[in-house]
């Protein structure tokens, strides 16, 4: 059987007043899958994830959600509809503790048993973060902020997780561990959009990857060919 889009992107712009970041990006995300959005600083990676989960504005182009136009919706509904995203530089609320972050990521659930199922899932992901399920966050590591902030975009059971950029600054291991459990969820069904400097670890656990350059899909493909692609391993990928 066919798989289903889970996310269908055509001509995207996105202006921050004079500087156009996006300028008509086309990106089709399939259901379970893991896609990498790879691309150099300033590149338009994070912009086009902040659209998706609607808090900034476009200008032109469409997103649908598994067919349904979420353009112009507010943040709020985009998050009701099942899309929830794990920002860049760990913005999670550092005077909550761990629990609370969590429960706060549950706002679209009303199902009690649901959302124990999901406490359930993040802890098994990150078991540190229930041993300091009453620490506040500010007193986190950095990595442990990371995966707070990742444990709270799946605690609204998202049909479609984004994150941004999930090992800036982490040491190797924990970059390892990381990609690790985006593998598994994916595995567990939940379909990921994965926005990372760290090409090659991501193309590792990614299905199909974008490129981005000056706010224009470059080149896209299945990741292992992406992997292979020389010239892409010249500019992006290094010699790991
Ligand atoms: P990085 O890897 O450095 O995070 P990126 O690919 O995620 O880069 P974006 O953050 O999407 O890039 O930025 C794309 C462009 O838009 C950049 O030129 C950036 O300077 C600009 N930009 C981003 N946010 C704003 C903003 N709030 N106001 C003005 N310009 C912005």
């Amino acid at each position: 059987s066919e798989k289903k889009i889970a996310l269908e992107i055509k001509n995207l712009k996105v202006s921050y007043g004079a500087i156009q970041a996006l300028k008509g990006i086309d990106l089709t995300v399939y259901e379970g899958d893991v896609v990498a959005i790879l691309g150099a600083n300033g590149a338009g990676k994070t912009t086009t994830l902040k659209k998706i989960s609607g808090i900034i504005d476009g200008e032109d182009g469409f997103i649908k959600l598994y067919g349904q136009d979420i353009t112009k919706m507010e943040p709020e509904k985009i998050a009701r509809l099942g899309i929830s995203m794990s920002p860049e530089g760990r913005a999670v609320f550092k005077d909550l503790t761990v629990e609370e972050n969590l429960k706060a990521g549950a706002f679209t659930l009303k199902d009690r048993e649901k959302i124990r199922k999901n406490f359930e899932r993040v802890y098994r992901y990150f078991p540190v973060l229930e041993e300091r399920k009453n620490q506040v966050s500010s007193t986190l590591s950095g990595g442990e902020q990371q995966m707070l902030a990742i444990g709270r975009a799946l605690m609204s059971s998202p049909r479609v997780l984004l994150l941004d950029e999930p090992s800036l600054g982490l040491a190797p291991l924990i970059v390892q561990d990381i990609m690790k459990i985006v593998k598994e969820i994916k595995e567990e069904g939940t379909t990921v959009v994965i926005v990372e400097q760290n090409a090659a670890q991501t193309l590792k656990i990614a299905d199909y990857g974008y490129v981005i350059e000056l706010g224009k899909v470059s080149t896209h493909g299945k990741a292992s060919v992406l992997a292979d692609d020389p010239k892409l391993v010249e500019a992006y990928l290094g010699k790991h």
